[in-house]
């Protein structure tokens, strides 16, 4: 049965009829995953690394993802449409869009195809450097499948912007999903891990292979679910003091906490202990072995000149 969906464009916000996965959007899905290579060398685009331009040409895996932002009243920001895999399907329901695409030559092209779509534009930049609040005109789902260089600033950029991301569907290399939830003591574990703990909750999706991508990269992707909210019964400042000391404790892997702490704060080695104990976490343990909980408590009982 067709369900009724918002559309608002130029011309003010109307009802349309659409169907639960429309044909015309199928459609625009699949001329932005096929050809992929020709449409690059037509608009002069040879895929960089440095931009992390592995573009999605399995229109299977795009609906997929797509399908996970169904309410077409939700406002999306995608970071780097690129040839507009993910967006034209994001589009084609009449939803508010920005896509924020930093290869100019891209953007260019996205903007003629998008054209047809009033509720979506193209803003042309490095979305590290824009502000959700300046992209949607209230919380917005951020849908992205992120270019590998910019993976870590990019969830640090989606988990701070005031409540104004509310959720993020994301594809990531497989490894570096694994780096997020891996366990304290695990090789994976590190700070971004207890950086992403503190800030929201991570759920892995769905698994992608090599090729569902052009140029095919050399590892599995998977698609997360990112949902910000600050750790349970912590303050702001309790949460960046826990980011500082955890990158601290974790700079040098194969150190003590005791030695890494008091290295990376300039401490005397009596000094770190016996805040270390106050907090009950024994010196001689390493820094990635620690639990958020711990880092919490850490943070709780430290001289307030090394958190601050
Ligand atoms: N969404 C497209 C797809 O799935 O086929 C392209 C994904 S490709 C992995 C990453 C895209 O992000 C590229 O189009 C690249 O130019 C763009 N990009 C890279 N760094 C960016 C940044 N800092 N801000 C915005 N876009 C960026």
């Amino acid at each position: 049965m067709p369900r009724l969906a918002l559309s608002s464009g130029s011309r003010g916000t109307e009802l349309k009829e659409r169907a639960p996965r429309d044909a015309g959007a199928a459609r625009a899905a699949g001329a932005a995953t096929s050809g992929v290579p020709a449409a690059l060398r037509a608009i002069g685009v040879r895929p960089s690394r440095r931009l992390g331009q592995n573009f999605l040409i399995d229109p299977r895996v795009a609906e997929r993802i797509v399908a996970l932002v169904e309410d077409p009243r939700e406002a999306v920001i995608e970071i780097g449409p690129g040839l507009g895999a993910l967006t034209t399907l994001l589009a084609a329901t009449g939803r508010e869009l920005t896509a924020v695409e930093l290869d100019l030559r891209l953007a260019e092209a996205l903007e003629t195809r998008l054209a047809v779509w009033p509720a979506a534009r193209v803003v042309r930049g490095d979305i590290l450097e824009q502000r959700a609040e300046d992209l949607a005109s209230g919380p917005a789902t951020v849908v992205a499948n992120l270019p590998y260089s910019i993976t870590t600033p990019a969830l640090e950029w989606i988990v701070t912007q005031g409540g104004r991301v509310k959720r993020a569907v994301l594809m990531v290399q497989r490894e570096y999903a694994q780096r997020l939830s891996a366990k304290p003591g695990g090789k994976e574990h590190g700070s971004i891990t207890v950086f992403l703990q503190l800030h929201a909750e991570v759920r892995v999706l769905f698994r992608v292979s090599p090729g569902a991508f052009h140029p095919r990269p050399e590892v599995d992707s998977v698609v997360l679910e990112v949902v910000p909210r600050p750790y349970p019964g912590t303050t702001a400042e309790e949460r960046a003091s826990v980011e500082r000391l955890a990158r601290a404790g974790m700079g040098t892997r194969r150190k003590t906490l005791a030695n890494a702490l008091g290295r990376a704060l300039g401490m005397e080695g009596a000094v770190v202990r016996a805040w270390l104990g106050a907090a009950g976490v024994d010196p001689e343990r390493r820094g990635e072995t620690l639990t958020v909980d711990e880092w919490i408590a850490l943070a709780r009982v430290a001289p307030r000149r090394m958190t601050t």
